[in-house]
C-alpha cells in the first residue's frame, strides 16, 4: 500500500500545465495568472498631490507659523486630470487638488486646512519641507519591476494592480475539464424520491462544487450502474476530458468494477493508499486520460479529492502552490489514536490566547456527511502508535472555508 506522499507523487507525475488563454480583466477573478507581469510604467505614473491645498516651493514657507503667516501670490489652479503648463515662481502658490500632477518648480503641497486665501493670494500658517504631501512617481511600483508571478491566483487585489498598470486582457491558465461520474446501483439524483434501498447521490454534486472551487470546469456525466457495459458507456462520454473523477466501485466487492475497466482500457497505477478515510483509491490512465477513482463513501470522496484531485487540477493550472497551507494546531476535544494509516480529521479552528485550536467536527465515520460541514481544517494524525491528547500540537491543513468558532 502506498503512502499519501507516494500516491500524490505518482498522480502529479501524470499532469503538466495545460496552457493559457486571454481573458478580459473583469473576468479574471478566481483564475490563475499565466504570465509574469512586469510594470511597463511607473505607478503612480507622475508625481502628484496627496491633498487638496497649494503647491509651493518648500523654501517659500520658511518661518511660517499660526501667528506668522506667510503670504504667497496665487498663480493658477490644477485639478486632477489636467496639467499646469507654466512653472511655479518662488513666492507663488498654485491651487492643487488631490491626484493632480505637481506643477514644474513646486516640490511640496501645503494642505488647505493650514491656509487662508482670497482671489489672488494665499497665506500659509506652517512650514513644509520638500516632498510634503507629494506622491512621487514610482512610489508604488517602479517601471521594470516584476509585480506578479505566473501561477498565482487572481483576486480583487491583483485585479486592482493589473488595472492600475493598464493590463487588460490578461493571460490566465486554461481551465481543465474534469469529468465527474458517480457509480452505484443504489444512487438516484437528489431531485428524485427514494425507493427502498436507494440513496441520493451526494458525491457528484459535492465534486461539481469542489472542482469548480479548485479552478476547473466540472463536466457531470451522471450516474453509472454497477455493470461493466454501463460504466464503459459513461466513460466513453468523457472523451476529451483532462481528468476523469469517478466515485465508488473501487473497493474489493463483486460490484467494484472501476479498476477492471481501467485495467481493460489502460492501466491501474495503484488502488490503495495508507490513509483514513479513503483507503481504496484507484489511479490510472484510461487511454490517454488520467482517471482518479475516488472511494464511494462521501467523506472519503471529499478528503481524497482534497488530497489528490485538487493538487492535480492545480498542477494543470500551473499554480505555484499545489497544496493547502499546513499549520500547527493544538488539539481540543477527545484524544485521537494513531494507527498504521494516516488519519485526516475534519475540524473547526478557533484562535485562543494566540494559539490555533482545532476541535473535531464530531463523529468521523466515512458516511458522516455532517462532519464535513463547517470544517475549516483537516487535522493530520500521522502514522504510528500512541495517542494524540487534547493540548498536544499536531499539523493541520487549512481548507477553503474559514469558519471560525467564536472564542
Ligand atoms: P462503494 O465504494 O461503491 O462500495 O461505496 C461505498 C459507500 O458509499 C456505500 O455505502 C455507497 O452507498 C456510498 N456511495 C457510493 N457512491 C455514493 C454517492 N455518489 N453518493 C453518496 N453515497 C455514495
Ligand atoms: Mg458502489
Amino acid at each position: 500500500m502506498m503512502s499519501v506522499e507516494e500516491a500524490r507523487a505518482t498522480i502529479l507525475a501524470r499532469f503538466t500545465p495545460l496552457g493559457s488563454e486571454l481573458v478580459s480583466l473583469l473576468a479574471a477573478s478566481g483564475r490563475v495568472l499565466a504570465q509574469e507581469v512586469v510594470a511597463r510604467e511607473d505607478l503612480p505614473p507622475f508625481a502628484n498631490s496627496a491633498m487638496d491645498g497649494y503647491a509651493v516651493r518648500a523654501g517659500a514657507t520658511d518661518g511660517a507659523a499660526a501667528d506668522r503667516r506667510v503670504r504667497l501670490r496665487l498663480s493658477g489652479e490644477v485639478p486632477a486630470g489636467s496639467v499646469y503648463l507654466g512653472t511655479l515662481d518662488a513666492g507663488a502658490a498654485i491651487r492643487i487638488l488631490t491626484g493632480a500632477p505637481m506643477p514644474a518648480g513646486a516640490d511640496a503641497v501645503i494642505q488647505q486646512e493650514l491656509t487662508r486665501s482670497a482671489d489672488d493670494w494665499v497665506e500659509v500658517e506652517a512650514e513644509v519641507t520638500p516632498g510634503t504631501n507629494v506622491r512621487e512617481a514610482g512610489s508604488d511600483v517602479q517601471q521594470g519591476t516584476v509585480v506578479l508571478r505566473s501561477g498565482i491566483e487572481i483576486g480583487p487585489a491583483e485585479i486592482a494592480l493589473l488595472a492600475a498598470l493598464g493590463i487588460d486582457p490578461v493571460s490566465v491558465a486554461r481551465r481543465p475539464r474534469v469529468a465527474l461520474l458517480a457509480t452505484g446501483d443504489e444512487l438516484v439524483p437528489a431531485s428524485d424520491p427514494l425507493l427502498p434501498g436507494q440513496i441520493h447521490d451526494s458525491n457528484a454534486p459535492h465534486l461539481n462544487a469542489a472542482v469548480a472551487l479548485a479552478g476547473a470546469e466540472p463536466w457531470p456525466l451522471g450516474i453509472a450502474r454497477d455493470r461493466a457495459d454501463d460504466l464503459r458507456a459513461h466513460l466513453r462520454a468523457a472523451a476529451g476530458a483532462d481528468l476523469i473523477l469517478t466515485t465508488g466501485g473501487v473497493s474489493v466487492g463483486t460490484y467494484d468494477l472501476v479498476k477492471d475497466i481501467l485495467a481493460e482500457q489502460g492501466n491501474v497505477e495503484f488502488w490503495r493508499v495508507r490513509m483514513r478515510p479513503g483507503k481504496p483509491l484507484a489511479f490510472g490512465m484510461l487511454g490517454n486520460t488520467p482517471l482518479l477513482g475516488l472511494p464511494g463513501n462521501p467523506v472519503s470522496t471529499a478528503v481524497t479529492f482534497e488530497l489528490f484531485g485538487r493538487p492535480a487540477i492545480r498542477r494543470m493550472l500551473g499554480c505555484s502552490e499545489l497544496l493547502r497551507p499546513e499549520v500547527e494546531v493544538e488539539l481540543a476535544g477527545e484524544p485521537l489514536e494513531r494507527a498504521d494509516r494516516r488519519h485526516f480529521v475534519r475540524a473547526r479552528l478557533a484562535s485562543r490566547a494566540g494559539q490555533l485550536v482545532a476541535t473535531p467536527t464530531g463523529p468521523q465515520g466515512s458516511h458522516i456527511i455532517t462532519s464535513l460541514v463547517g470544517a475549516s481544517a483537516l487535522i493530520v494524525v500521522t502514522e504510528g502508535s500512541g495517542v494524540v491528547r487534547p493540548g498536544d500540537h499536531v499539523p493541520a491543513l487549512l481548507l477553503d472555508q474559514a469558519h471560525w468558532e467564536a472564542s
